[in-house]
């Protein structure tokens, strides 16, 4: 029997609860709207503009359409992916260096040029198990290091290799609307991309990490500064065959499903870029090495393990109270 998690799922996995003080003086905004195949919603207090719900559902489509999507013709992805080379703006340059020094020191545990590997498994449509011969080809063209950055320019050294941003997109969106609200002067926002939140403006956000296993609404709450928060879990994106889950955060070392024994990792960071990609590199990579890899970033950990355990650093600046019942804090 198949069974695929639903909208309704993945929004729920989406929206973390988040407690916010509005002063009653300044206006405010409540929005959502649907972008990067994920919901997004947002809460902002103050800022310049009459529009801001318009212009930050206008700078997280552009962002996909003209840069990160690999689906919209013409995006600076979808171009890369079709021609081999595209010249990128400094801004776009940057993305790249970032997710590839991610890929360097996660030792290739985060990948974005798993594209056609990703494909085959087909998470975004109807999933299933592809074809062990397909998949073995498919990942012989992936690896991080096909991609060169060189001369202004960037080249897939192998061009059937797939750039897909889909595990840093959202949290890319994020680092632009944060750009934006703080050009507008807004005093406090909190916009949600999908599993990744941007929490903006002074003094604490309370943020809940989301029950996987369904039940009480969140496993934990952290209490955080200014920062992004994201999670990537198993329990989003996920069929079942033969008793068996697969879930849509792939090992590039197998072309299968990452199996780290933690059922999520939720990253905080102050970029949003690394937020994602991070939360994604340590699901793949697990606990031990998936907190080392966070330090090296300067960003903070801590995951939920299939059998209930809450794993943080000791130390970390972060409040974690257990929410629900079931749930046993492990700090390092
Ligand atoms: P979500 O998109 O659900 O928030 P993630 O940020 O963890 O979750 O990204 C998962 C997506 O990233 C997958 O749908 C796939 O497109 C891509 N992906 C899967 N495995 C990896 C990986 N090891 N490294 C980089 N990208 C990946
Ligand atoms: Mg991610």
């Amino acid at each position: 029997m198949k069974k695929i998690a639903t909208a309704a799922a993945i929004i729920a996995a989406a929206v973390l609860a988040v407690f916010i003080i509005l002063d009653a003086a300044t206006p405010k905004y409540n929005f959502d709207f649907f972008a990067m195949n994920t919901y997004v919603s947002g809460e902002v207090e103050g800022g310049k503009s009459d529009d801001i719900p318009q212009e930050v559902e206008s700078i997280i489509g552009t962002l996909d359409t003209k840069i990160l999507s690999r689906t919209a013709e013409g995006s600076f992805v979808y171009n890369l992916n079709k021609n081999g080379e595209a010249v990128p703006d400094a801004e776009v340059a940057a993305y790249f260096s970032l997710l590839a020094e991610v890929c360097r020191q996660s030792g290739g545990a985060f990948d974005f040029t798993l594209g056609a590997v990703s494909d085959l498994w087909n998470f975004g449509g109807t999933p299933s198990i592809p074809d062990s011969a397909e998949l073995a080809d498919a990942l012989s063209h992936s690896g991080y290091e096909k991609i060169s950055v060189a001369d202004g320019k960037i080249t897939l050294t192998d061009k059937s290799a797939v750039v897909d941003f889909g595990a840093s997109g959202k949290g890319i969106a994020l680092d632009s609307v944060k750009s934006f609200l703080d050009a507008q002067g807004a005093k406090r926002a909190v916009i949600s991309v999908g599993g990744s939140v941007l929490l903006c403006g002074d003094g604490k956000f309370t943020v809940g990490i989301k029950n996987p296993f369904g039940g009480a609404d969140y496993a934990a709450r952290l209490t955080v500064n200014e920062c992004c928060v994201s999670t990537s879990g198993s329990y989003e994106q996920y069929f079942e065959e033969s008793g068996k889950r697969y879930h849509h955060i792939l090992d590039p070392q197998t072309g299968y499903p990452a199996e780290s024994g933690v059922i999520s990792a939720t990253v905080i960071s102050e970029s949003g870029l690394l937020s994602d990609a991070l939360s994604t590199a340590c699901f793949v990579l697990g606990i031990e090495k998936g907190f080392d890899l966070a330090d090296e970033f300067g960003a903070t950990v801590i995951f939920v393990t299939e059998g209930g355990e809450i794993h943080c650093k000791d130390g970390a600046e972060i409040k974690i109270d257990l929410d629900s019942e079931g749930f046993t804090l492990v700090t390092h």
